[in-house]
C-alpha cells in the first residue's frame, strides 16, 4: 500500500501557509498535486495502487473522465492502470463541458477521477455532463479525500457540504483532513496576514 501522505510530503506537495482556495475559503494547508505528479514514475505507482483498490470492488469501468486541469494527470495514469480509455471535461465560460470530439456510447460505465476530492463540486459537474451524453457514472476516485466526503474503506462520515451522490462509491488512497475557514472566521486573517492563491508566487 502506498503512503500517499508521505509521498506528498516528500515532494513538497503538502504546503503550509495561508491559502485562498478556489471555493473562496482559507486554509493553513494546500495540496499541490502537480508537484507529486510531475514524476511519471510516482504518478504510475499512485495510479496502480488506486486501480488495485478500485478492482477489489468489482465494478465494471469502460472509461475514466476527469475535470481539467487538476484531474488530467492522475486520471490518465489511472485509465492506463485500469486498461481503459480516458477523456476529460473542461470549463468554458464557467461551465464544465466535454469537448474535443470525445464521445461516450450509451450505457458505458464511467469512473470520474480528480486529484483531490474536497466537496466534490467539480467532479459532480463532470458526472452530470457524462450522464447527459448517455454514460453511466459508476463512481468517483481521487488520490486523496479531504474528509468532507466518505471514501470506501474509511469510517469518516460525510459532511453536509459533500456534493457527491451517496449511492456511488468514492475511492481514494487516504484522507487528508485539515480545517478550512470562511474569510470572516479565518484566524490567520485575524492576525492581519493576507492569503495567497496557490499556483501564484511560485507555490
Ligand atoms: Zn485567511
Amino acid at each position: 500500500m502506498v503512503d500517499v501522505r508521505k509521498v506528498y510530503q516528500e515532494h513538497q506537495a503538502l504546503l503550509e501557509g495561508h491559502f485562498l482556495l478556489s471555493s473562496g475559503n482559507h486554509s493553513k494547508y494546500y495540496l499541490q498535486s502537480a508537484r507529486v505528479l510531475e514524476n511519471p514514475k510516482v504518478a504510475e505507482q499512485l495510479a496502480t495502487a488506486l486501480a488495485s483498490e478500485i478492482r477489489q470492488s468489482n465494478i465494471n469501468i469502460d472509461l475514466v473522465c476527469s475535470p481539467a486541469l487538476g484531474g488530467l494527470l492522475i486520471g490518465y495514469e489511472l485509465a492506463r492502470a485500469l486498461g481503459v480509455r480516458f477523456i476529460f471535461a473542461e470549463r468554458k465560460d464557467g461551465k464544465m463541458e466535454i469537448r474535443r470530439g470525445f464521445s461516450i456510447s450509451k450505457g458505458e460505465n464511467v469512473l470520474i477521477c480528480e486529484d483531490i476530492i474536497t466537496t466534490g463540486g467539480s467532479a459532480l459537474e463532470v458526472a452530470d455532463e457524462v450522464e447527459k451524453l448517455g454514460g453511466n457514472v459508476v463512481g468517483f476516485s481521487a488520490l486523496a479525500n479531504r474528509g468532507f466526503c466518505s471514501r470506501v474503506g474509511s469510517d469518516i462520515a460525510p459532511k453536509e457540504s459533500c456534493k457527491l451522490p451517496k449511492d456511488k462509491p468514492l475511492f481514494a488512497l487516504d484522507d487528508f483532513i485539515f480545517e478550512i475557514y470562511s474569510p470572516e472566521k479565518c484566524p490567520l486573517c485575524a492576525e492581519g496576514d493576507k492569503p495567497i492563491k496557490p499556483g501564484s508566487r511560485g507555490n
